[in-house]
């Protein structure tokens, strides 16, 4: 069969996008696939084109409920017969779409995870004629990924009770080397059938803006604009968004809002004003965005810091989805990191989870003191080299590159003297030669690098330490309190075998803020 004549005459479209027809063919030969393909790349084509050429059933788990209607609508309209059933419906509603199923009216049937714990769902499921099996954002199966769910793996337990051996396909936008691994250990995927693109998002520049007063920031970035075009604003929390959100109408920059304190409605109503591009502005938490598909997205800024890089890189991906030009910017100061600590303090979850949480905060955090390229920086933590963009922050930044070894040398000999058991504060404090106390307690004030870098401030050497961690000559233990820790890189530049060279002039001050 001809696949292209086929996308053609389904969905009009010329040509696959890239993974996407190595996904099909591979599901077609009933191989049990994991592909991983950015957001915006076209993932559900590689179900939904298997399902409209077999003959059987193709069953979606998704955990996204609210866009399951707007996807069968759209299926609908498209001439493929779909249906969901979800905690949306009555049972009497449910009892009529499985019936529906059942008398092969429907080719695709979209399910939450959830479903599985219902026996009659169970029992349903298993006198289906499934073809294929498509999980969506299937990162959410492991405990390593930004969104775990539970329920991913009470459904992978029952996958494996089913009479029929319908192919799997595990579709996701976001997956590190250890969430991939983990994705085909439970599914029984194997590396071979794992098809991968390009993370890499030529047409973003990604910005991060540091020291800044961030309404400042956003005036002028907004005034600079001939026509306002379509831009989303991401904020931390709630009140965060509401207040952004009040200042920027105040300012008339027209907005709208979106979060999980609002009714669904308005919701609704406001969700509907910024795609339709009735309002240029939408700024939101992170619960605005999900399967959201405007292609014509110029900005994506932070007004917060995310808490991973899987969902900043997924946040920020939803601009420029058209191909376009489009910037991704990251507003950050201090206290986005204590507002991240708070939460995942504040959060569900056991001490692990905890602490895991706390690792993907660290490296979310390196990125904001990277002085690598941005993009670079991110296909990195997702296993992926690749080129500097030649468009970020870092790769624009001309300023000189100053060759800092002697001061690293500093930083990392006195992290290795303390005997590698404390934490940034502490290491600055006793670089700077601090009068604090709990210096006193542990007798470093005899340590040959007390007040080694006592014409700097503590500030800026808290600011080096976060360097020399983003660039991988310093490594954190995990968890709310991460202690310092010289890596194998950091110890060929003790040993003068490697140079470290940064752009940000280290600046000295003739008064200590010692004692903070
Ligand atoms: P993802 O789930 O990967 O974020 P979608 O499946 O929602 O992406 O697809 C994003 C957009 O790209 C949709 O509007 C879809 O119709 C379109 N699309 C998918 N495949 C192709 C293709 N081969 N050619 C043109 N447009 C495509």
């Amino acid at each position: 069969m001809n696949l292209e004549v086929k996308l053609k005459e389904v969905f009009g479209y010329e040509k696959f996008r890239a993974g996407q027809k190595q996904i099909i063919e591979q599901v077609l030969s009933n191989h049990d696939t994991l592909g991983i393909l950015p957001t915006g790349a076209g993932k559900s084509i590689c179900y939904q084109l298997p399902a409209v050429i077999q003959s059987g059933i193709t069953l979606v788990i998704s955990p996204l409920i609210s866009l399951m209607k707007d996807q069968v609508d759209q299926l609908n309209i498209t001439g493929i017969p779909a249906t969901f059933i979800n905690s949306t419906l009555n049972e009497q509603e449910s009892k009529e779409r499985m019936q529906q199923v059942l008398q092969g009216h429907i080719k695709i049937l979209f399910v939450a995870p959830e479903r599985f714990e219902l026996e009659t769902f169970n029992h349903f499921v298993k006198s289906l004629p499934l073809d294929l099996i498509a999980i969506d954002e299937a990162h959410c199966i492991s405990q390593w990924g930004h969104d775990f769910r539970p329920s991913y793996l009470t459904f992978a337990h029952h996958l494996r009770s089913l009479p029929t051996q319908p192919t799997v396909l595990a579709l996701t936008a976001t997956a590190t080397p250890q969430v991939t691994s983990d994705i085909q250990t439970l599914l029984s995927i194997s590396a071979n059938h794992t098809v991968k693109t390009g993370f890499l998002r030529e047409n973003l520049h990604f910005e991060v803006v540091k020291g800044i007063e961030k309404r400042s920031f956003l005036k002028k970035y907004l005034h600079a604009q001939e026509a306002l075009s379509a831009g989303i604003i991401y904020a931390s929390t709630r009140k965060e968004v509401d207040e952004v959100y009040t200042w920027l109408n105040n300012q008339n920059f027209p907005a709208v809002r979106y979060h999980a304190g609002l009714s669904e409605s308005e919701r609704q109503h406001n969700q509907e004003q910024f795609l339709f591009d009735e309002i240029p502005l939408m700024v939101a938490t992170n619960a605005f965005g999900m399967g959201i598909n405007k292609p014509n997205v110029r900005f994506v800024i932070h007004y917060g810091m995310p808490a991973t890089i899987e969902s900043y890189y997924q946040e920020a991906g939803r601009a420029g989805r058209d191909g376009l030009e489009a910037d991704a910017i990251l507003l950050y100061s201090p206290n986005d990191l204590r507002i991240r600590n708070f939460l995942i303090e504040q959060g569900d979850g056991d001490e692990q989870h905890k602490e895991q949480a706390y690792e993907k905060l660290r490296q979310m955090q390196a990125y904001t003191h990277s002085e690598t390229c941005l993009q670079r920086y991110i296909l990195q933590y997702f296993g992926d080299e690749g080129e500097n963009c030649g468009k970020c922050t870092n790769c624009l930044d001309d300023r000189e590159q100053l060759d800092i070894t002697v001061d690293a040398q500093k930083v990392l000999s006195c992290v290795i003297r303390m005997g590698e058991r404390f934490g940034k504060t502490m290491v600055a404090q006793v670089l700077v030669g601090s009068k604090n106390k709990n210096l006193t307690k542990w007798n470093f004030e005899q340590l040959s690098t007390f007040g080694i870098m006592k014409q700097h401030s503590q500030k800026n050497v808290g600011e080096l330490i976060d360097f020399l961690v983003a660039e991988g000559y310093l490594q954190v233990t995990p968890g709310k309190f991460p202690l310092l820790f010289v890596s194998t890189e950091g110890h060929q530049v003790l040993r003068g075998h490697l140079n470290v060279f940064r752009r940000a002039p280290f600046v000295t001050v003739a008064q200590n803020e010692t004692g903070d």
